[in-house]
């Protein structure tokens, strides 16, 4: 007889207008069979850690056509995560393996259709495989080398600077030799992107009266790249500073997602009179390259070049807090959940 166990779970409790609450979703206990049934195609994971991410916002609302899936009130809701396969059916993954990918926000889910990778290199924390090795880093890598067609000695500007996505970007552009510029919402943010993550500079857009005026005097000679993940009053005071040929590479727009009517953008004709290109990406068409992406960070992980902040709230209880922090800047760094220990 397979082994049944007791398995917590947070559930979406219905769909969600303005911003979320930590109401709009609870706990639950149900039980679950630790075996795959036989000639499905399926793992069965258990869970380690849990990524709190932006884009599950857009997934508590019920939109029909959207580039991602709504959660469905009364289940469990799921994301990205870090895992552990206890059985498979899948040939592709066995008992003992280490993954990260879509999973639920339990923990142990039975995932039938899975969209996990196989995580090769255990020698760095698990947990940063929901950050830096897994979607977000991905994020940083695809937006600002593949979009941003960065150069070296080009002034960078980058919104939510201090997230998950954030202050990868910024490290990579002073790889490349960037001046770079982070915006974000304390002090301690700010102290984080010019002590740790060696911004050369960094302001507290909320303590800022003309967010034009701010961008003037750290760029008084103009922005060449904007990687944008906030939206709203920070891309209109961009907009009027951006250089000649200038690139605004769209990640997110964090400020929007909790609004029923987005806030509208009124400076876009400075896109052609500055022949600015303004692109927007969904790191999921960049996945191809994973492989390349592992080459080259890995080894500046190990060697210091490059460091990663998380905020690890612990146990699956409190995902629901975690998850709705993001959209008042609770989170410092990267925002994970540790579900179990690895
Ligand atoms: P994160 O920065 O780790 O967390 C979200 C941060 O956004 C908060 O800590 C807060 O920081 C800031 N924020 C929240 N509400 C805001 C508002 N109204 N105005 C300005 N800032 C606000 O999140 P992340 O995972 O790195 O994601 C950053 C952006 O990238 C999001 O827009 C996300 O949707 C996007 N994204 C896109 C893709 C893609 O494929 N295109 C993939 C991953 C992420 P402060 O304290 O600084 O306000």
């Amino acid at each position: 007889m397979p082994e049944m166990v007791r398995n917590k779970q947070v559930i979406l409790k219905d769909y969600v207008s303005g911003f979320p609450k930590e109401t709009d979703m609870y706990m639950t206990e149900s039980s679950i069979e630790l075996q795959v049934p036989k000639g499905s195609n399926g793992v069965l994971l258990k869970n380690l850690y849990l990524s709190c991410d932006p884009y599950m916002r857009p997934r508590m609302t019920n939109i029909k056509g959207s580039y991602v899936e709504s959660f469905k009130p009364g289940m469990p809701i799921s994301g990205y995560g870090v895992a552990k396969v206890l059985d498979s059916e899948n040939p592709e993954f066995k008992k003992g393996d280490l993954v990260w990918g879509m999973t639920g926000w339990e923990e142990y889910s039975l995932v039938t259709a899975p969209q996990l990778f196989k995580i090769q290199h255990t020698d760095v924390p698990l947990s940063y495989y929901t950050g830096i090795l897994g979607m977000p880093g991905m994020t940083a890598y695809a937006g600002f080398y593949e979009v941003c067609s960065p150069k070296q000695g080009e002034c960078v500007f980058i919104s939510a600077a201090s997230g998950a996505v954030g202050q990868l970007v910024g490290q990579f552009a002073k790889l490349l030799g960037c001046y770079v510029v982070g915006s974000a919402g304390s002090k301690d943010k700010i102290d984080l992107l010019k002590n740790k993550f060696g911004f050369d500079e960094a302001f507290n857009y909320k303590e800022e009266p003309d967010l034009n005026e701010a961008l003037k005097r750290y760029f008084p000679e103009g922005i060449d790249i904007y990687f944008e993940n906030v939206g709203g009053k920070m891309l209109d005071a961009v907009l009027l500073n951006m250089k000649i040929h200038g690139r605004i590479a769209v990640c997110g727009m964090i400020s929007q997602y909790n609004l029923d009517r987005p806030e509208g953008v009124h400076n876009l004709m400075y896109l052609v009179t500055k022949r600015v290109r303004m692109e927007g990406f969904l790191v999921r068409d960049y996945y191809h390259l994973y492989p390349k992406f592992l080459e080259m960070i890995i080894p500046h992980i190990k060697e210091g070049k490059i460091v990663y902040v998380e905020d690890m709230a612990e146990g699956l209880e409190s995902a629901p807090a975690a998850l709705i922090g993001l959209f008042s800047g609770r989170n410092v760094g990267k925002q994970v959940v540790a579900v179990a220990p690895e």
